[in-house]
């Protein structure tokens, strides 16, 4: 049976529930018990800690490093490179790892990222059905949203729906796509430059691009467009 709106707001963490509420950390679908992976992880890194082969301080900073240092403001800036620079767009489209490359970034070791383009007449939508596979290189740690089985499985099932009840709304002659990530395949939305920012720079561009445009659940907002997310 589908889950009700009312499910997937509150499994969401409440959509709506203040401006941009969506786009904020919400609430964890709490378990009473960790689930097999995070047990199985857990006895692992205390066997490896326990066998000196790795060295819980440096699991430490990889942690800090996705939690603090990598974040949505990267991809913001990749996004802002491609919106000026036709060229590195043309490379970030054919070849993301080789275009965020030039930029200082670099996929985590063993994935694959591909670029998507939103225009006039296509919106892509990115999700993980399996669990939350993101493009952590460029946006950081996945919102806990994006990991809620009710975003998992009704992105798929009702995509426009799901935009409609983000408050994005997509026009009916607009194709929608929606792209499921794997461990080996992240997929990073490039938002469609809104009008009248010609004369903003590429930091000021920068600056207009969000997390969830990113993803595909919005629109990039401008004074200019406000009313059309
Ligand atoms: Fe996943």
């Amino acid at each position: 049976m589908e889950t009700s709106r009312r499910d997937f707001l509150a499994a969401a963490g409440g959509v709506g529930a203040s401006s941009g509420g969506f786009g904020q950390e919400q609430t964890h679908e709490h378990q009473a018990v960790p689930s097999d992976t995070t047990l199985r992880v857990k006895a692992l890194e205390s066997l490896l800690v326990e066998k000196g082969i790795v060295d819980p301080a440096a699991l430490d900073k990889i942690v800090d490093y996705f939690e603090h240092k990598v974040g949505p403001r990267d991809g913001a800036r990749v996004v802002a490179r491609a919106w000026v620079d036709p060229e590195f767009k043309d490379l970030l489209l054919g070849d993301a790892p080789a275009a965020i490359g030039k930029l200082g970034y670099a996929s985590v070791r063993g994935e694959h990222l591909r670029v998507l383009e939103n225009t006039k007449m296509t919106h892509n939508l990115v999700v993980c059905t399996l669990c939350s596979c993101y493009p952590w290189a460029l946006l950081g740690l996945p919102p806990v949203w994006y990991k809620s089985s009710a975003y998992r499985s009704r992105a798929v099932i009702d995509p426009r729906g799901v935009l409609q009840e983000l408050g994005c709304t997509i026009g009916e002659d607009v194709e929608v796509h929606v792209w499921d990530s794997t461990a080996e395949l992240r997929y990073l939305v490039l938002p469609e430059r809104p009008a009248g920012t010609e004369g903003l720079s590429e930091d000021e561009l920068a600056a207009l691009v969000t997390r969830d445009s990113m993803i595909g659940v919005a629109k990039i907002r401008t004074s200019v467009n406000e009313a059309v997310r």
